[in-house]
């Protein structure tokens, strides 16, 4: 029976996704996007497949630049125009589909992507963990990813490893990782792997086509933690980005995507305008004017964007499909 489940689980969502690459293009022609928002959060960016290869750096969401050139193109043909979240406040009325991009943790490997978004005129939301910034060192689940792939140990127990380290607080895991593999790990192997230093950020925030955002200050699952401590993250981080930039962030995107109650009261009190989830939904637009915008992202992947980007137009992914098949067949079943 277990098996049968796991068969399904793997099988129906790739049925979904190869029967969606000709049926949305379909069902888009009938579909009026001028409502909705899209916003897609990257990572890293590598130059070539070279790079990629070298494992320097964890590869699950992390794209080629061409495949960021192709993302760019694909909206802007289907007549998307890209905005950064102050944007948001000046529309009145919306005659045009609307898209932004984000990159989440701080990678220098994000510069490739400036002179693509000078090039299109187009601007994208940065946000930065600071701590990794400040102290020039490694993101955690790189430093897994590196040392674990050159000890031989499979993807899936590498997932497991990284997986089991969020539920936990920062120190917890700056511990576990000088333990397992030495203070030396946190030292970034290449260009690839390694966070902005702080000359960098500022350089980089003086670029026309960039926005600079807070991605707490030692990137913390918010909640993990209370409610004062969120604070602190959130304020250590905007402190010292306004320090590099001459800038105050109003807008924050959770690590991990993890936030409750307690984690968007912290963030409105600490007077955030903004915050970014990573729901895989459209926003609908106008958005609602709250005190704080709450703001739902989908991941980018690796899957061609002229396929993959029709899912995201239409307010899916292949798996939150299937999911919502099963919610339905169930309910249904019970009425019976
Ligand atoms: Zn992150």
């Amino acid at each position: 029976m277990q098996n049968i489940k796991e068969r399904l689980n793997k099988y129906v969502p790739e049925f979904i996704e190869k029967l969606g690459y000709f049926l949305n293009p379909l069902i888009l022609n009938f579909k009026n996007e001028n409502n909705q928002l899209l916003v897609f959060f990257f990572h890293g960016l590598f130059e070539s497949q070279r790079q990629k290869d070298l494992n320097h750096i964890d590869p699950q969401t992390n794209m080629m630049v061409i495949q960021f050139v192709d993302f760019i193109d694909y909206f802007l043909n289907h007549k998307y125009k890209f905005i950064i979240p102050e944007d948001l406040l000046a529309i009145l009325k919306n005659d045009q589909p609307l898209a932004m991009i984000t990159f989440d943790d701080g990678y220098f490997n994000n510069t490739l992507a400036i002179d693509i978004l000078n090039k299109y005129g187009i601007p994208a939301v940065f946000f930065m963990t600071t701590k990794n910034i400040k102290e020039y060192k490694s993101f955690w689940w790189d430093i897994i990813y590196k040392y674990r792939t050159k000890q031989g140990s499979s993807l899936e127990t590498i997932r497991y490893e990284q997986r089991s380290l969020k539920s936990y607080k920062h120190p917890f895991i700056d511990e576990y990782i000088v333990k397992n593999f030495g203070i030396e790990a946190f030292k970034p192997w290449s260009d690839i792997d390694r966070p902005f230093n702080e000359i960098e950020v500022n350089n980089l925030a003086k670029s026309p086509y960039v926005s600079i955002g807070n991605h707490t200050h030692n990137h913390s699952i918010l909640t993990n933690y209370n409610k004062e401590e969120i604070k602190e993250e959130l304020r250590e981080s905007n402190k010292i980005l306004f320090d590099l930039t001459g800038t105050l962030p109003t807008a924050t995107a959770f690590p991990n995507g993890n936030y409750n109650n307690l984690v968007l009261e912290a963030t409105e009190e600490e007077g955030f305008q903004f915050a970014f989830t990573t729901q895989p939904k459209i926003n609908l637009l106008p958005v609602e004017h709250g005190n704080l915008i709450c703001l739902n992202r989908y991941i980018t992947n690796t899957t061609k964007i002229t396929k993959f980007g029709s899912f995201c137009r239409l307010g899916y992914e292949p798996d939150s499909l299937y999911t919502g098949l099963k919610v339905k067949m169930k309910s249904l079943i019970r009425t019976r």
